[in-house]
């Protein structure tokens, strides 16, 4: 089947930052929702969180995951907000065939977690699109993880948005308190390179990213945050327009950088 570039879901990544995203409204959710209403409505979402990195790959295929409030110490409004989207196990079934014969095992307990969430609840707020999320595998690198959005990119011609969900630049331990607080300048530096090579289709320098030196080492302490956006990358095509959704600097060390592969500008 081929589609041209107008029917042709894009590939997003979205910098998900704090949980406390999902029940707020700021420059950042208002550009996740503006791209959940530019360009063709999907049948379904592939999601890649950061919160789920496993020593495996496995998909979800139950048809009603549950909503996982996967960390502690937030609102009782954040642990108790629920986003009902259907799964669509023929989906994962899908996903299982394009990987293979890498294994992927078909999860039928876990749900989504609030990498998805948390930005799907601004994205489709009706929840009324299906979801199933993959997971990332901790045994395996950037280009493992690149090289699984290739193997994947086919379902944006089927009418899947394929949506990564992690942080460009992420260092907790840094965390400022304020959530004023002025962005390192690693952390703006490392974004920037970030922003600049997608849009300059720098893929080699953006699987590598520890050859930028001292500012990835801060940026990218643990590899969770980075992956998801090597999957949606991968499954560029050479005709896709780079959409920049928003960026910047948050609580110090987290960057918000989402782009939007293939997609009309919002
Ligand atoms: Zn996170």
């Amino acid at each position: 089947m081929s589609a041209s570039a107008t029917t042709r879901q894009p590939a997003i990544f979205y910098g998900h930052g704090s949980p406390m995203n999902t029940l707020g409204s700021n420059r950042h959710t208002e550009a996740w929702r503006r791209s959940g209403v530019v360009g063709p409505r999907p049948r379904a979402i592939l999601a890649i969180s950061a919160h789920w990195y496993l020593n495996e790959i496995a998909v979800t295929a139950m048809a009603r995951p549950r909503t996982i409030h996967d960390f502690y110490g937030f609102p009782a409004a954040l642990h108790a907000f629920d986003y009902p989207a259907p799964g669509d196990p023929a989906l994962a079934e899908r996903v299982r065939a394009l990987l293979a014969p890498l294994p992927v095992r078909t999860d039928h307990d876990r749900g989504l977690d609030h990498g998805t969430w948390s930005v799907l609840a601004h994205v489709y707020p009706a929840a009324d699109v299906p979801v199933v999320q993959l997971s990332l595998d901790a045994r395996h690198d950037t280009a493992f993880h690149y090289d699984l959005g290739r193997r994947l990119g086919a379902l944006r011609e089927e009418g899947v948005r394929i949506v990564g969900s992690g942080n460009a630049v992420h260092h907790l331990g840094l965390l400022a308190r304020r959530e004023d607080a002025l962005p390192y300048d690693w952390a703006l530096a490392f974004e920037a390179q970030v922003r600049d090579r997608v849009l300059r289709d720098e893929v080699a320098q953006l699987i590598d990213c520890q050859g930028f030196g001292e500012a990835a080492r801060l940026a990218v302490p643990t590899p969770e945050h980075y992956l998801p956006m090597l999957v949606v990358l991968g499954a560029r095509r050479p005709d896709d327009r780079v959409t920049i959704l928003t960026e910047g600097i948050e609580s110090g060390s987290i960057g918000m950088l989402s782009f939007a592969l293939g997609q009309a500008a919002a």
